[in-house]
């Protein structure tokens, strides 16, 4: 059952339409359940009803036309309770409808079971017997396992009709997604693709097809070369019978298997490396689908030797730059920060990410760089998106396909409206950040790429609250030397003299990884992240902290970050190396002063440990994106809980007001560099219970100071009090809303509809 499961979802994975998905549910649960009817209704919200979207047994005449409300029929009865109906003789049911259209009276066992995505049903899917039959416990848990899995498969396309129109190059498709980064923009997909992933090759047309066959035959040519040369450093350890696999390798490499046919899409209009994926996954699916283990086993055969001819033809496609288009939407998987940093800036327009969400590490850079994002869109098949025009609205997580002209004409004033906001923000960007009675908050910056360096040069800032020392590890093919951080570390320095910078050591796992470093674990963000992992490489770490120190030599600004502290024994360990450092530099004959030491505080253990951290370092720093993470146990990245990821939850909130009280009775200063510091609200929310240095990325800063100098410290406190008073999510937002209108702040909240 489970491998028929799977491959039925595997199929309805690789539809190129809404129709062809449903089309491959019906037929194949038809034939996996040998029943004589399956039919699939989805709803539609606007006419609040369920319609009958495709059968296999029922008359096709009816797909489109049995309409049934909530309640209404069998089909509806299932969609209003949200459960299984499994009835044997279905006419004598008090529910039962007949609809003369479907042929339905001949039928008399039933069994539905609702579609259900997140709580909301998307629709009912059903199985029919002519003659009597109970469903056994055993057939419906499969309809029900079908049904959820297929739930995740559809919702994009049912909510919003476009994966229909997705192959229709002239229709307008909007689609629904994470709200990444703030902004609205308007541009043209550039599709990344990671090397040799035959699911994620984009749709191109060939410049040049005699040249694309040219290109294929030397890929081929390659791959066979690579086999005959691994089968002959094998000769001599492997059996006759297993020489022969490598001749069956030739085999599928042939023209007969695979050259021919891929040659033949060429010709017909696809480059190389699409023709190649298209093929290679119809002979998997066929392979797939017989009942032959032997056959089976070769389509992994087949899919590997696909993936060796494309990585071929990526690497020689490589060769030749890529062309950005001018306001280029950068479209993807998953997107890294590496691949974000290749494209030039000023053709950077917006991005778009299948995983992912709004605290993803490339969210975050998205939105130091004032990039538009939407993420989480799980099921847009970014293969068929090159060049597509495309609006990424940021506020909504909104996507909308091919605009068509009443729609890019609203977007434009839009963008327009928001551009003079801006700009009139801007001219406030050289006032202190003052309350209304006179109260100073420190802002700082956030750092990591080099473009932020002069990012908002008028600003009045306070130094770097953060500087991310992994996004210069990441654009390197190895560790940074020891001469090369200096050099990195020394222009930063540098840049923001004499005000402080504070450098994080290395924080890489969790979603940030190091190609050179890879770290694979069930568990990342519960694992090997931060401090954990240069602690265990103190070589690495030492190395950073020395480069860190000889850079400021002479500056006398910098500060010391260590990320995902847990215990006491961890900052004691750094501060022997540290100390360790500092010596080894003097004797050196460099002249360095102890640099001011902190933690961030972002593991909930270390909340109830403020008073031992105190004793040894000398400030904190809450990473409000991770304490946020693991107080509410949900993962930054992942789409489908991103719903409760949200600051204003009442435990957040009294989690952050403890440390800020905790910091003040322990004499030590608490800043915020999370997110949430670089949110008008939250900035509000944490200046009201005490925080006086909040550290944002730099397109933040406008709206915040805005925030701040509107509004009193004791109004703010109030809020805070009021906030701390209530148990739910719902009202506390609700409050805050509120509040903000009343300080005539809205404008400065994300655009809602
Ligand atoms: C945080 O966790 O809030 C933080 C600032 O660090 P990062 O987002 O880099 O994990
Ligand atoms: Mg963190």
């Amino acid at each position: 059952m489970l491998e028929i499961l799977r491959r039925i979802v595997q199929e309805v994975n690789g539809a190129r339409s809404l129709d062809a998905a449903l089309s491959i549910i019906v037929r194949r649960i038809r034939k996996a359940m040998q029943t004589d009817v399956c039919s699939v209704y989805l709803r539609d919200d606007e006419r609040d009803c369920f319609i009958l979207m495709d059968t296999i047994g029922l008359n096709a005449s009816a797909i489109g036309q049995v309409t049934l409300k909530p309640g209404e029929g069998l089909v509806g009865l299932v969609g209003q309770r949200e459960e299984p109906l499994n009835i044997e003789e279905a006419p004598s049911h008090s529910h039962f409808r007949y609809f003369a259209e479907t042929g339905e009276e001949r039928y008399s066992s039933f069994l539905g079971v609702p579609i259900i995505h997140q709580r909301r049903v998307l629709g009912v899917l059903v199985v029919q017997q002519r003659e009597k039959r109970q469903f056994g416990e055993g057939e419906e848990a499969f309809l029900i396992t079908m049904a959820a899995q297929l739930a995740g498969v559809l919702v994009h396309a049912l909510s919003t009709g476009a994966l229909a129109r997705l192959s229709d190059p002239s229709t307008q498709a909007l689609l629904n997604g994470i709200a990444a980064a703030p902004g609205m923009t308007i541009g043209e997909a550039f599709v990344v693709v990671p090397s040799a992933n035959l699911e994620a090759v984009p749709e191109r047309v060939p410049e040049d097809v005699e040249a694309e066959v040219v290109r294929l035959r030397e890929a081929i040519d390659c791959v066979r070369h690579d086999i005959r040369q691994a089968a002959e450093r094998l000769a001599s350890r492997i059996s006759a019978q297993e020489q022969a696999l490598f001749d069956v390798y030739q085999q599928m490499l042939g023209d007969a298997a695979l050259g021919n046919e891929v040659e033949k899409r060429i010709r017909e209009g696809q480059w190389a490396p699409y023709a190649l994926s298209r093929v290679v996954q119809r002979h998997v699916n066929y392979l797939e689908r017989v009942d032959d283990n032997y056959l089976r086993e070769r389509a992994a055969d087949i899919r590997d030797l696909g993936r060796r001819v494309l990585a071929h033809l990526q690497k020689d496609s490589s060769a030749r730059p890529p062309v950005y288009p001018d306001r280029t939407i950068l479209v993807g998987d998953e997107i890294s920060a590496a691949q974000l940093g290749e494209i030039p800036r000023e053709k950077l327009a917006g991005l778009v990410a299948l995983r992912g969400s709004s605290t993803s590490h490339v969210a975050i850079l998205a939105r130091a760089m004032g990039i538009p994002a939407v993420m989480g869109m799980s099921d847009l098949p970014i293969s068929r998106l090159a060049g597509t025009p495309m609006i990424v609205d940021g506020y909504r997580g909104r996507l909308i396909l091919r605009p068509q002209p009443d729609l890019l004409v609203r977007y434009e004033s839009m963008i327009e409206e928001e551009e003079a906001l801006t700009s009139m923000l801007e001219s406030e960007q050289s006032l202190p950040s003052e309350t209304s009675d006179g109260f100073r908050i420190r802002l700082m910056i956030n750092t990591g790429l080099a473009v932020e360096m002069s990012g908002s040069p008028a600003a009045r800032i306070d130094g770097v609250g953060l500087y991310r020392t992994e996004v210069p590890f990441m654009m390197h093919q190895r560790f940074p030397s020891e001469k090369e951080q200096t050099r990195i570390y020394r222009e930063q320095l540098q840049g923001f003299a004499p005000l402080p910078v504070v450098m994080r050591t290395l924080d890489i796992g969790g979603d940030k990884s190091l190609p050179y470093f890879p770290i694979e674990e069930d568990n990342p963000f519960l694992g090997w992240r931060g401090i954990r992992v240069t602690l265990d490489h103190p070589e690495v770490l030492m190395v950073q902290l020395r480069a860190m120190l000889r850079a400021a030599e002479g500056l006398d600004n910098l500060r010391i970050l260590l990320p995902m502290v847990t215990s006491v024994e961890e900052v004691d360990t750094v501060c022997r190396l540290l100390e360790r450092a500092i010596q080894e530099l003097r004797n050196d004959g460099v002249q360095v002063e102890r640099p001011l030491l902190g933690v961030m505080l972002e593991v909930p253990a270390v909340i109830y440990q403020l008073e031992a951290l105190a004793e040894r370092v000398d400030f904190f720093s809450v990473g409000s994106n991770d304490l946020i993470q693991y107080l509410l146990a949900v993962d930054r990245n992942n789409a489908r809980v991103s719903g409760l990821y949200d600051a204003c939850q009442p435990a957040v909130l009294r989690a952050l007001d403890h440390i800020a009280r905790e910091s003040r009775r322990l004499n030590i200063s608490a800043s915020v560099c999370g997110e949430l510091a670089g949110d008008p609200i939250g900035a509000l929310l944490l200046m009201g219970m005490g925080y006086r240095v909040l550290s944002m990325n730099a397109p933040n800063l406008s709206r915040v100071r805005a925030a701040i100098r509107r509004v009193s410290l004791e109004g703010a406190q109030n809020l805070v009090s009021d906030v701390l008073a209530l148990h739910s999510l719902t009202e506390t937002r609700e409050l805050v809303y509120q509040r903000m209108k009343e300080w005539e702040l809205a404008h400065l909240l994300p655009p809602r509809d």
